[in-house]
This record gives C-alpha cells, structure tokens and sequence, in this order.
C-alpha cells in the first residue's frame, strides 16, 4: 500500500512529492499521464518565477524539476488516475488501464485544462487550425497572419510570443479592457504587428477541408462585422479544473468542492475528508502561479507526513 498517491505531475505535485518522500515517506507514487512538468510547459514566456532572473519558456522552466523530485525516492507511473474512492481510511486509486491501487492518503494536484470558448466551428476546427497552445503550435503560422482570443495573461503573453513568428496578430477580446499584468500590457501595446479587435463577440470560425480559414467578428458598438481571414486562432479563455477523478458513481465528489468544482481547502490543503489532500489550480482560490501551486504541494507534503505519522 502507498503512503501517499500523488495525481498529477506539475510544479504542485512534483514539489509534494519531494517534500514528502525527503521528509520520511517510503511509498510515494506520482501518477501523471504524460511526461511530468504540467500546463506551465505549454508557456511560452514566463518572467515572474523568484530566482530565475531572465524570461524563459515552461519547458525551460520545469526542466530539472522531475530528477530533483525523484531523487528522493518518488516512483513515477504514467497513467491516467480515473476514480479515487475511501473505504474504512483506505483509499483506492482506479486507473484507466484497470488497476486498483490503495493508498494511505491522496494528494490532488490536476491542475486545469483550457475552456473552450464556445463559438460556431470551435469543435470542428479543434487541432486542424485552432490551438490553445502557442509554443506547440505557433511555428505553423510563421510570417502568417493569426488570432488570439481572450484578454487575460495567457492570451496577452502568448499573443506577444506569437508576434515574433507571426506576420500579424489580431487580439479578438469581448471588452477593451484586459485582465492580465499591466507589464504584460505593456509589453503587448509596443508590438507594432498585434493590432487590437476589441468589444467584439466571436461569430464563427469558417474553413474548408485543409482547415481554418477565417473568423467573424461582431462589433458590440455598431454591429459591424469584421472577417479576418487567417489560418490559426489560438484560443486562451480561462481553464477548468481536472476534477473528474473525485466523481463517485452516485454522481457527487469524493470531497467538498464549490460551484465551479475547485476543490474546498484549508490553509495545509486539507479537504474535508481526512487522508485527502489538494494543492495547485484544482484547489479554491488558487492564484494559478507556478509558485504558489509549488508552496501548495510542499504544505500539502509537510501535513501528510505529518498524517501517516
Ligand atoms: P483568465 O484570466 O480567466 O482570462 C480569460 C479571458 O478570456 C478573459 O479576458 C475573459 O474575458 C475571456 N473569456 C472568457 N470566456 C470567454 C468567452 N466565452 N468568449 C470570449 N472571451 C472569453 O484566464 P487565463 O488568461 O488563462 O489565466 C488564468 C489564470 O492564470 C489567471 O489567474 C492568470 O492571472 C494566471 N496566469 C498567470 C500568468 C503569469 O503570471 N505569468 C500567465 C498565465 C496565466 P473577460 O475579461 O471579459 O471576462
């Protein structure tokens, strides 16, 4: 039996499973589907990490984080956890090839993934023209005209990643106010080939069978359309948690979660049911920060260990 099973491989789970395993834990199984380092490895430009004084991509970023993680004795197992029940203060962790693994205590670090934004074509086109990742996708556009929708950090970031490939960048949001960083703004405002398509809703994404060829906008102001005629549109409208492996057969959650299904919290990232634990973007009120998921992860460890005793 584990310790402690640990779901979901980016800065919060890979920083629990240091802590946890350098602070006296034996069994400890991080379960990721895909390599580790989590969402933050599709980032294209990342400044604000304490210590790293230079901008750098994701992937740059969560380089060294796996080794150091593992050096301490936390075992690695690429699989997709699909259910996590308790029964009598054991925990059972299903996976989607069929195993069954119990664990003394659990740690949620699933993070999100992007929200789709709903517009006419978003389904169809999905991976044959639109993308939510720049960094993956951005070099098919190279001296091509593209759109980025939305009017946070990740679409002010990605949109000014995409102008350095990019022949131009149209940023569609629905306001002409933005929610992300003032620098990031900034940044964005001295781009000469971002051009700013604001107070608009997102009519369609047309194409043909090759893929996308173009996107229709409609003023808020006046009802204007404007149709862009580019090949990409890279969507960043926010993400939604990774909860579905608390989802119990009677359809309720395994703990307490609140309207948009972020797991309830205290302040060592204790859930309402003891032995289960959540840290990163699942959780409540998360500032969606490399390294506050990572402080969540290692506040989550230090209680557990403290929990398996
Ligand atoms: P976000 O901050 O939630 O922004 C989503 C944007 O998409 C908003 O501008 C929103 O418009 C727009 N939007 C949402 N639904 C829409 C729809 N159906 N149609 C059209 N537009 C829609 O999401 P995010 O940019 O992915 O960021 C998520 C979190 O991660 C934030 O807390 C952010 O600060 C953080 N983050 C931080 C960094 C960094 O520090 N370097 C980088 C990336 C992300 P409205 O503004 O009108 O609501």
């Amino acid at each position: 039996m584990l310790d402690l099973a640990i779901i979901g491989g980016g800065p919060a789970g890979l920083t629990a499973g240091l802590y946890a395993t350098r602070g006296g834990l034996n069994n400890v199984t991080m379960f990721e589907m895909g390599m580790p380092g989590g969402q933050i490895t599709g980032s294209s430009e990342i400044e604000n990490y304490p210590g790293q004084g230079k901008i750098m991509t994701g992937m740059e970023l969560m380089e060294n984080w796996p080794e150091q993680a593992m050096k301490f004795g936390l075992k690695h197992e690429m699989n997709q956890v699909n259910k996590v029940t308790k029964n009598n203060d054991i925990f059972s962790v299903q996976t989607a090839d069929g195993k069954i693994i119990e664990a003394k205590s659990i740690l949620l670090a699933t993070g999100s993934r992007p929200r789709r934004a709903g517009f006419k074509g978003e389904d169809e086109f999905f991976g044959r023209g639109i993308s939510t990742c720049a960094t993956c996708d951005g070099f098919f556009y190279k001296n091509k005209e593209v759109v980025v929708m939305g009017g946070g950090d990740s679409a002010i970031e990605e949109a000014v990643y995409l102008s350095k490939i990019c022949s131009k960048v149209y940023l569609v949001h629905r306001r002409d106010t933005y929610r992300a960083a003032p620098s990031t703004i900034e940044h964005m405002k001295a781009r000469e080939n971002i051009e700013e398509v604001s107070n608009v809703d997102v009519q369609e994404v047309y194409g043909d069978a090759m893929g996308v060829t173009g996107l229709k906008v409609k003023s808020k102001i006046d009802g204007t359309i404007i149709d862009l005629k580019v090949p990409g549109v890279f969507v960043f409208v926010g993400r939604d948690v990774l909860n579905e492996p608390l989802k119990q057969d009677d359809g309720t959650f395994l703990c307490e979660t609140n309207e948009q299904g972020e797991v309830i919290v205290d302040l060592k990232m204790r859930t309402n049911i003891k032995g289960l634990y959540a840290a990163g973007d699942i959780r409540i009120d998360a500032a969606k920060q490399v390294v506050c998921a990572a402080a969540d992860g290692a506040t989550a460890a230090i209680d557990i260990i403290e929990y398996i005793g």
